[in-house]
């Protein structure tokens, strides 16, 4: 069954039309595109799941629902209850939407390098936001991990679902985009490639492809240079929701076959080049994502079909990757300089 049909099935009502009860009834079936033009000399197949069409604008959503259904039916979280989280915003959004619907408070703990936008973002579902300083030590206690631990002490009857150890996470990619991914290829994908943050996607998603597929589907995970996974120190880097500098418990190194890096450079040139080229406004670590996954197809044949996931849309990276200022900031694109400088090529 594909997309349309199962979510078109997945709305119909007792009484003949086509409606969600609520906005987490659109959580999941994202759709599958396919890239036409940053392919051009790639013979295999490249096509994108697009998880920003989820309704909180991110893959994110899908470990919100699972998480919380999971932690009432334990009774972790009650009525009236609070959800304190570390998060650099999608896992926010995700949280909030669900929160919302049921009735609990949210406080969320973000890194000062994520962006106003996206945290403005939260604050418009209702959530409340404490920043902490991005360049301290995981250990710290202005750490965003340390923060969100104490606030969890303080507040009563709070839940922090810690995305970064929760095995809901990975399970609620086990359970629908995996599947998602096998029905809408046909069974045809040979690899699977995308970020790794909290690695609640890879390890989900990687592992049902590969039980499914009989061990047949590729798994490569996409890293931003510098960080843990793919042999870095954790060094600051500025794409966000990826990388790591510990080795979180969401994340099973047994799943990925390989694991391909890509620089901030690369990464949001192509950020940049799937909107102009493809249609497609992503977010930095969507950028990433298809770098790796161009670098691998670049070694496939026209028999393969490779599927990358593409977690969140560009809105919230208005004012970097697509601020020309910001980017030159960097040394990401070439600064405006007069004709009579130095080094000036025409
Ligand atoms: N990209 C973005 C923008 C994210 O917010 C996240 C989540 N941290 C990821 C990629 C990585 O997903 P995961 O945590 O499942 O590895």
């Amino acid at each position: 069954m594909n997309t349309t049909e199962s979510q078109h099935r997945r709305l119909l009502q007792p009484d003949g039309m086509h409606y969600a009860q609520n906005i987490l009834d659109l959580i999941g079936d994202t759709p599958l595109v396919k890239l036409n033009r940053v392919t051009v000399g790639i013979d295999a197949t490249v096509l994108v799941k697009v998880e920003y069409l989820n309704p909180g604008g991110s893959a994110k959503d899908r470990i919100a629902v699972r998480i919380i259904d999971a932690a009432e039916k334990a009774g972790l979280l009650k009525p009236g209850g609070t959800i304190v989280e570390p998060t650099s915003g999608n896992t926010g959004v995700g949280l909030a939407l669900v929160a919302q619907q049921r009735g609990y408070r949210c406080v969320f703990v973000c890194p000062d390098k994520v962006g106003e936008d996206k945290i403005n973002v939260l604050k418009a579902y209702g959530a409340e936001v404490v920043m902490t300083p991005t360049s301290v030590a995981p250990d710290s206690p202005e750490s965003y991990y340390s923060v969100s631990d104490r606030l969890v002490e303080e507040i009563p009857g709070a839940f922090k679902p810690d995305q970064y150890s929760n095995p809901n996470g990975p399970a609620s990619h086990y359970a629908s985009t995996g599947p998602e991914i096998w029905a809408d290829t046909a069974g045809k994908v040979t690899h699977f490639v995308a970020g790794v943050g909290t690695g609640g996607t890879i390890t989900g998603t990687g592992r049902y492809l590969k039980e499914v597929s009989g061990g047949r589907v590729q798994v490569i995970g996409a890293d931003p240079e510098g960080s843990v996974y793919s042999g870095g120190t954790g060094r600051p880097y500025l794409t966000e929701g990826v990388g790591e500098d510990m080795w979180p418990d969401a994340y099973d190194p047994s799943v990925p076959d390989e694991i391909l890096s890509a620089t901030d450079a690369e990464s949001f040139e192509v950020t940049r080049r799937l909107a102009r080229e493809e249609g497609l406004l992503l977010g930095g670590s969507s950028g990433l994502a298809v770098a790796c996954a161009l670098k691998k197809a670049r070694t496939l044949t026209a028999d393969d079909v490779v599927v990358v996931l593409l977690p969140d849309g560009g809105r919230g990276y208005l004012g970097k990757i697509f601020n020309d200022d910001w980017m030159k900031s960097y040394g990401f694109l070439p600064s405006a300089c007069s004709p009579d400088e130095p080094g000036h090529e025409v």
